[in-house]
């Protein structure tokens, strides 16, 4: 999710994407307002008022989605942490965090700083309803205000649910890191939680689809669909995380990779390494000395009627900074180098020799081996 978002404006250095799934959501509000709500409370009005009325109440629940983001990437800043940006996608919104809070105190006003906002805007909301009544002001705008003030109230109520990584797990997971010094298990704890309380979300929607409950149902069961898979996968991230924590490159790289010199064909590396051996990234040397190296995306761009006539040293990619890794470089950085720049297999070197080569699957081979046989989180 968030891959496709597009970038709609910047405020403070942070940049807003919506997810094409928002637009579709935002549909279906609009849609549910202006054909249900607002004619229940409002009767008697026109189509168009009421289609009006579904919009701007869309906007101004989008304004308040974006105000709940941003009070998080407000203090997760003030705590020194990077943003990469907030998304919103179908039902709420994501603030990036470049890296994990560093303490449990940090973590704890981070997190409850998007549902402190939004019951501010629920009590505002509220207010301001009661405040336009009093002066008499046009029925249709007193019930927009009140309907902020609902909307902002289940936005906050709903984000304090226990299930992590929503901001209510992520206070637990706060307050037991606190308690017991060990982020390994507050962070265990609150993603089982999560887990559970995921799998109830399922559970009760499809109880209330079955007994007639509609969209409402279908609802839940994607919400519990969505917390069950995210609260797993923060888990193991932050497993993950912490398996690799010191590891360099040299202890999770391939060693002695297959290699091919400048004069093999192209058809000949096809044939005898890329199928023959199965490897899809090939280190190119010239006896001891690395040139760079060839792999799968360069074959692809190449004729394959021109196999025969080129040679690996027609086409290859150099050996560059932006392609190789020193043996001392850790892990954690590698990862970050592949997820910015895209280049997700590397040549190791040492002094323009060759020590081994290290790709995204040899990280997550080492991740699964470590899952398996090492002492963390056992
Ligand atoms: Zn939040």
């Amino acid at each position: 999710m968030g891959k496709n978002a597009i970038t709609i404006f910047r405020v403070y250095g942070i940049d807003i994407r919506i997810d094409p799934s928002w637009l579709l959501i935002a549909a279906l509000f609009v849609w549910n307002l202006s054909a249900q709500y607002f004619p229940q409370l409002l009767p008697g009005l026109s189509q168009k008022t009421y289609i009006s009325l579904g919009v701007v109440a869309m906007l101004g629940f989008f304004a308040s989605l974006l105000l709940h983001e941003l009070a998080h990437s407000v203090v997760a800043i003030f705590y020194g942490l990077k943003i990469t940006g907030i998304t919103l996608f179908f039902f709420g919104g994501v603030a990036g965090l470049k890296s994990e809070p560093k303490d449990a105190r940090s973590e704890f006003w981070i997190s409850i700083a998007g549902p402190a906002m939004s019951f501010a805007l629920a009590g505002l909301g509220y207010l301001m309803s009661n405040i336009l009544a009093g002066v008499g002001a046009d029925d249709p705008v007193v019930v927009l205000f009140a309907y902020l003030g609902v909307a902002n109230l289940v936005l906050a109520i709903f984000n304090l649910v226990p299930a992590f990584p929503m901001d209510g797990g992520r206070v637990l997971r706060a307050f037991l890191w606190y308690l017991r010094s060990d982020l390994e298990y507050a962070t265990r704890i609150a993603s089982r939680l999560g887990s559970a309380l995921g799998v109830g979300f399922m559970a009760l929607g499809l109880f209330s689809v079955l007994n007639g409950a509609g969209v409402g149902g279908f609802w839940l069961i994607l919400i519990g669909f969505f917390v069950l898979g995210s609260s797993r996968s923060a888990y193991e991230n932050q497993k993950a995380e912490r398996i690799l924590l010191g590891h360099t490159v040299d202890q999770i790289m391939t060693r002695a990779p297959v290699s091919v010199s400048p004069q093999t064909t192209i058809d000949e590396l096809v044939r005898d390494v890329i199928l023959g051996k199965n490897v899809g990234f090939v280190p190119v040397m010239n006896g001891v000395e690395l040139l760079g190296y060839i792999d799968r995306k360069i074959l692809h761009g190449i004729d394959r009627n021109t196999w025969g006539d080129l040679t690996v040293g027609d086409v290859y990619s150099p050996l560059s900074p932006d392609n190789s890794v020193t043996g001392d470089f850790l892990v954690k950085d590698l990862i970050e180098r592949m997820q910015i720049g895209g280049q997700k297999k590397f040549l190791v070197v040492h002094d323009r020799q060759l020590l081994g080569v290290i790709s995204f699957a040899d990280i997550i081979s080492y991740i699964s081996l470590e899952n398996e046989f090492g002492l963390i989180g056992k």
